[in-house]
């Protein structure tokens, strides 16, 4: 395990590691330590160590699961799975037991999954621990998502919509009325993007209330529709429009009935929220399942966002490169690029360099440093309306989606390649990646 040495050092050759601090579960349920004293005497220490590690590592999260006679842990650095502490399968079952109750959780309950989270510091930054344990080989798996509360991108800029997106958001969220969704894999940041949807739009020239639930998230000059889910979410949509909004937030759509529901209003107001899809292609397919109508939804939905996360290259030890122009014309990239940048390569083991190498302090010698998304959008320009309405495929509407210039992921990531952001190999480990 790597650990910084502490600020506080009192005696100078025997540094203190400063560990992370654990501040109340998020449930509110006290873990009463006094009961459980050998627990907390066996598995404390190892619990603080193991995320310590992880959030000196940059992780976002922690996955520990138990194989024959070992515990395998592994942290996730934006998205990339590390191989971290390697421990007896009965510590593993302890850490496993300690986080539970550190988050108010049932620790005789081992056969249920569960999930909670717990307020957590370190060195004076404050995190959220969000954990989740499922059955599993027979013990119990755990995985620790770790939250930097300060760090959490939320303006558009910052989540990586351009300029140009940010326009065409605009006009098509708030120039007619109309359904704007937005869908994509778990964990390819969908509920950020949707966020950053309604960020992207100007809430001093047009009303923006929220039926749905924010999740604690600041939204400026966006206000809450006080109305009760008991009442109906057709009620508490007649009574907002009332006030005459321009646009709508609504909770994920889940089922046909709220589909059918938002497309009934969707000439008199904008609906910005997320769609359980995998892609844009299989949303408009899923809104034409649920609706049961090809017109309802060439007519009524006015554009599907999905968001991919890519890497950023470690800015202080990327590498510049002078690609060969064959492969520059054959990707598509400018021709006016001249130089591309990829992350440096660590010698191989057991060499002289490798002895001498000083992994970059910036990013621990990974090469990439944090990520920003990547977008496709798809509007329903005429052409699209045609082909929705027709009942096309996945492939005909990506067709379409070419056809039209529309905004694609393969063009996104190459023009993040040509600008020095990412690296190639980035992105072709992104386009690789099994859909989850
Ligand atoms: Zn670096």
């Amino acid at each position: 395990m790597i650990f910084r040495r502490s600020k506080q050092v009192e005696v100078e050759d025997e540094p203190e590691i400063e560990y992370v601090l654990f501040q109340g579960p998020l449930n509110g349920v006290q873990p009463n330590l006094a009961a459980n004293a050998k627990l907390a005497q066996a598995a404390l220490v190892p619990t603080k160590e193991l995320i310590t590690d992880a959030i000196l590592r940059r992780a976002e999260m922690i996955r520990l699961d138990p194989k024959g006679n070992a515990a395998v842990v592994r942290l996730y650095v934006d998205g990339v799975p590390y191989p971290a502490a390697r421990m007896p399968r009965q510590q593993g079952t302890a850490v496993t037991q300690m986080i539970k109750l550190l988050s108010g959780l049932d620790i005789k309950e081992r056969n249920a999954g569960q999930a909670g989270g717990l307020n957590a510091e370190h060195e004076s930054v404050k995190y959220q621990l969000k954990v989740q344990v499922a059955p599993g080989d027979g013990a119990e798996r755990l995985i620790v998502r770790i939250e930097n509360l300060k760090t959490r991108p939320e303006k558009p800029e910052d989540l990586g919509f351009s300029q140009t997106m940010r326009d065409k958001l605009r006009e098509r969220t708030t120039d007619h009325p109309g359904a704007v969704f937005c869908c994509g894999p778990g964990g390819s940041g969908v509920t950020t993007t949707t966020f950053g949807i309604l960020r992207a739009l100007d809430p001093y020239t047009r009303t923006i209330l929220t039926l749905g639930d924010t999740e604690g998230r600041k939204l400026i000059a966006m206000n809450p529709f006080e109305w009760e889910a008991s009442e109906g979410l057709e009620r508490g949509i007649q009574r907002v429009l009332r006030i005459e909004p321009n646009v709508l937030f609504v909770d994920p759509v889940r089922d046909a009935e709220t589909a059918k529901l938002l497309f009934k209003y969707s000439d008199t107001v904008s609906f910005v929220g997320e769609l359980p899809a995998k892609d844009v292609a299989t949303g408009v397919q899923q809104l034409v399942q649920w609706t049961g109508d090809t017109n309802v939804v060439a007519e009524g939905l006015n554009a599907l966002v999905s968001p991919k996360l890519i890497r950023k290259l470690c800015e202080k030890c990327k590498q510049v490169f002078k690609p060969n122009p064959k492969a520059i014309a054959k990707l598509g990239l400018p021709p006016e690029t001249h130089v591309l940048f990829r992350p440096p390569r660590p010698p191989v083991a057991g060499t002289p360099e490798a002895d001498a190498w000083v992994p970059c302090h910036k990013c621990g010698g990974i090469g990439y440093l944090g990520r920003t998304g990547i977008f496709e959008i798809l509007e329903m320009s005429p052409g699209m309306k045609d082909v929705v309405r027709a009942g096309g495929s996945p492939q005909q509407i990506r067709q379409q989606m070419k056809a039209d210039g529309m905004q694609l992921f393969q063009k996104e990531a190459l023009r993040l390649v040509a600008e020095g952001v990412t690296a190639l190999e980035e992105v072709q480990r992104v386009f690789q990646q099994p859909a989850a």
